[in-house]
């Protein structure tokens, strides 16, 4: 296991170095179409209000009833995380206020969660792999929302999110760095996202990170840990590990000590900030819950669910490796995200694998990323990209055409094939073509052959002369080959 950091990842304080620890609770709201009690609609964006059944609202006498898919979910995402599955969990009451819960007490899980221990193996960086291990994972509810900006002296609450069901994964503090902390999350939710238990929206609130920092001296024992709360962003999350490990370290270097407590990380400032002093768990009062009995289920229950996961990441990119020969890195940047993966596989089938990686990786996803698209509204289908590959690999068109076609692809549209006919896009090996555009050249620019006859290096020059005058259509190798004749080098 991840325990002591790498030289290379301590940080250097006034007087020594220091190694940073980060363990993480993630809450992940869990893809159902009803609350985790309730029968009421999880949609996002409704009126304020207006997805709240009686139990939600907190009414005298309403009792929860369990809701079987949201048991499902967990149970799928403990088998995604290799985690231990508990067969009987319990369900307890938190206790505390807040205007946003109107019970005065969420429903949780503490004793006895319904999955234990598993693991994550996080990319870091293209050479390094960690593994972060897997504490626990529970259900429970989540609040409402209270909302202080709609009147001057008013505050309102809108409802529509109590009762939805959260998974709040708790990691072990496996962590080193705000590296560390941003690939482990991004690896989290490409396997939610995989399994479909969660949509990982971190903008819509449907991942939300409480990130747990402490510092120690390399070697010594764990030190007082900092909770910072709701941190709503990958980017945020490892700067709030890097703000809040630089504040701790210049504390301690001051002779002072940290004082254990919830913080907020102020994206704007690019600092943390006290919220409350932490709570331990006997203040939250915790007891089972009266209205819901132990939940039960048997090995065939989580075989069955088993049986239907899908292929993960790792070890999807396990066979991409395997089955086409891609370098470990680009395997993994391919299956990052499910859609894109698949996308490939069309895209490679039948065909070089490499080249169509390439093209997935370096021009589509490039693409996407520069307009800000998903693979799901790619312009350019899988179906297309292939028949693109399939022009390059037959010699019809040269790798700088394809990025020409391409480009007129994503903007218009249409088959591949067609258009590289329409627009004499076709490449030129006919070598009488190539060998009029060099003898042109050669006539116009004597003192360019006296020059390249005397210093052969000189031919590039030649080269992209004979390209620009055949609009990058002739077969660089079929140029090389006429140039050295004519030239006699
Ligand atoms: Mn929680």
């Amino acid at each position: 296991m991840n325990t002591h950091a790498k030289p290379s990842k301590l940080v250097k304080g006034a007087t020594g170095d220091w190694e940073i620890v980060v363990g993480m609770e993630i809450h992940a709201q869990v893809t159902s179409k009803s609350k985790l009690f309730s029968g009421a609609s999880t949609d996002f964006g409704g009126d304020p209000n207006s997805h709240v059944s009686l139990v939600d609202a907190a009414m005298p006498g309403m009792l929860p009833v369990i809701n079987e898919e949201c048991i499902k979910q967990a149970v799928r995402t403990g088998l995604g995380l290799k985690a231990q599955i508990n067969h009987r969990s319990t369900f307890d009451r938190k206790n505390y206020f807040y205007p946003d819960l109107p019970q005065g007490y969420q429903i949780s899980q503490f004793k006895s969660p319904i999955v234990g221990e598993g693991e994550v193996i996080v990319d870091v960086t293209a050479t390094e792999q960690i593994t972060v291990g897997i504490e626990r994972l529970h259900l429970e509810q989540d609040a409402g929302k209270s909302l202080h900006d709609q009147s001057a002296t008013e505050s309102y609450v809108d409802l529509n999110r109590s009762g939805v069901a959260l998974m709040e994964i708790v990691s072990k503090p496996d962590i080193r760095s705000a590296e560390e902390a941003r690939a482990y999350v991004t690896k989290l939710r490409t396997i939610l996202r995989y399994l479909g238990t969660c949509d990982g929206n971190m903008e819509e609130g449907s991942l939300r990170a409480d990130v747990n920092v402490s510092v120690r001296r390399p070697g010594a024992p764990l030190g007082t840990r900092c909770e910072i709360k709701n941190v709503n962003s990958i980017r945020f999350i490892g700067q709030a590990v890097d703000v809040e490990a630089r504040r701790q370290i210049a504390i301690i270097e001051d002779g002072g000590t940290i004082a254990q407590e919830t913080r907020l990380f102020d994206p704007g400032r690019g600092e943390t900030r006290s919220m409350r002093s932490k709570e331990e768990a006997h203040d939250y009062r915790y007891f089972p819950d009266p209205d819901l009995l132990p939940l039960e289920f048997d090995q065939a229950f989580v075989d069955e669910l088993a049986s239907h996961l899908p292929e993960l990441p790792d070890e999807k990119r396990a066979r991409f490796i395997a089955q086409f020969g891609l370098p470990s890195y680009d395997a993994g940047v391919l299956v990052m995200e499910r859609e894109a993966a698949d996308y490939f596989e069309t895209v490679a089938a039948g065909r070089d694998a490499k080249i169509a990686a390439n093209w997935v990786i370096n021009e589509l996803f490039g693409r996407l990323n520069k307009e800000g698209a998903t693979i799901a509204t790619s312009p350019v289908s899988a179906g297309q990209l292939g028949t693109i590959v399939d022009l390059i690999t037959s010699g019809t068109i040269s790798g700088k055409i394809a990025k020409d076609l391409f480009e007129i692809v994503w903007a218009e549209g249409g088959d591949p094939r067609e258009l590289v006919e329409a627009r004499g896009m076709k490449q030129v090996t006919d070598t009488g073509a190539i060998e009029k555009a060099v003898d042109e050249i050669i006539a116009a620019n004597p003192e360019k052959v006296a020059q390249a006859q005397a210093k052969p290096t000189m031919l590039g020059w030649f080269v992209g002369q004979v390209m620009k005058q055949t609009g990058g259509k002739a077969n660089p190798q079929a140029v090389n080959d006429v140039l050295k004749q004519k030239l006699g080098i």
